[in-house]
């Protein structure tokens, strides 16, 4: 039986790298979108070109009501989820002092907020099927803290608490749930950079570069197929960071 996946914040960067890999293992996928409707558009023409098709569907994850209609619909159309991917998620560089309400808000409704309350939606499916593989963006930042990224590091550290607690609660009904914290990867969401500061950084990596979204789909494809893996927050990042 074919398998069904939910992927937040398909549009763009990672989460549209992960919708095309998951796509091409003949998974049906139903690529979450937000603000680029276009991106999505062109991500579904893209894999069409190679007969494959997905579904994408606009919502706003960091909202409740968009978060559960996302999935009554994927539950209406497919009838099981048995792959959720919580990527959607927003930086924000700023020093600690100039942060305000509204950034924390923002940062910890789209980061983390997101993921629980896609979770919550989906895991019902899941339970009944006893079956079900939840991946988590996080980030680096998570694991080790990112000066002028403070909220942003809480937001992730919260979405390994997340990943923890729940692998922990969902284990009996066989249901993995993991992390994926990436290291520097090739985005829009660096394009502040410039490219002195990525030839620093890249310095910093044992590896020699910073990663790309393919890394990150394949530690994807390898977690999915997996089976006895859960609650591990597992680090991508070219051995920048080691713990
Ligand atoms: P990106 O290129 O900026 O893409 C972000 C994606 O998230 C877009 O598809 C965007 O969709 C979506 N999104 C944002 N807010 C959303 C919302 N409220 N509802 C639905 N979708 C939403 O960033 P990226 O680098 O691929 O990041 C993906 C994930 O990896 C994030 O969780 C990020 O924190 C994490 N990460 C990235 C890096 C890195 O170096 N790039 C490192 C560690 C962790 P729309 O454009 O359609 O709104």
């Amino acid at each position: 039986m074919k398998k069904i996946a939910i992927v937040t914040g398909a549009s763009r960067g990672i989460g549209r790298e992960i919708a095309k890999t998951l796509a091409r293992k003949n998974i049906q996928v139903i690529a979450n979108y937000n603000k680029s409707e276009e991106a999505a558009n062109n991500l579904k023409n893209e894999l069409k070109e190679e007969d494959i098709e997905i579904d994408i569907k606009k919502a706003d994850v960091s909202r409740r009501e968009e978060a559960k209609q996302l999935v009554e619909y994927t539950l209406k159309k497919y009838g099981r989820i048995d792959i959720l991917i919580n990527n959607a998620g927003i930086s924000e560089y700023k020093l600690f002092t100039d942060e305000t309400d509204e950034d924390w808000n923002k940062v910890i409704n789209t980061n983390l907020y997101s993921a629980f309350a896609m979770s919550q939606e989906v895991i019902p499916s899941m339970i009944h099927n006893k079956q079900g593989c939840i991946i988590n963006i996080s980030s680096a930042w998570g694991v080790v803290g990112g000066a002028l990224e403070v909220i942003y590091s809480v937001s992730k550290a919260g979405i390994d608490g997340l990943t923890k607690a729940l692998a922990k609660e969902l284990g009996p009904s066989s249901i993995r749930v993991n992390s994926i914290a990436p290291g520097m990867i090739d985005t829009q969401m660096n394009s502040n950079f410039n490219a002195e500061e990525i030839k620093q950084i890249e310095d910093e990596i044992p590896l020699g570069r910073v990663g790309n979204p393919r890394d990150i789909a394949r530690c994807i494809e390898w977690l999915i197929e997996d089976e006895y893996t859960t609650g591990q927050i597992i680090s991508v990042n070219g051995g920048w960071i080691i713990t």
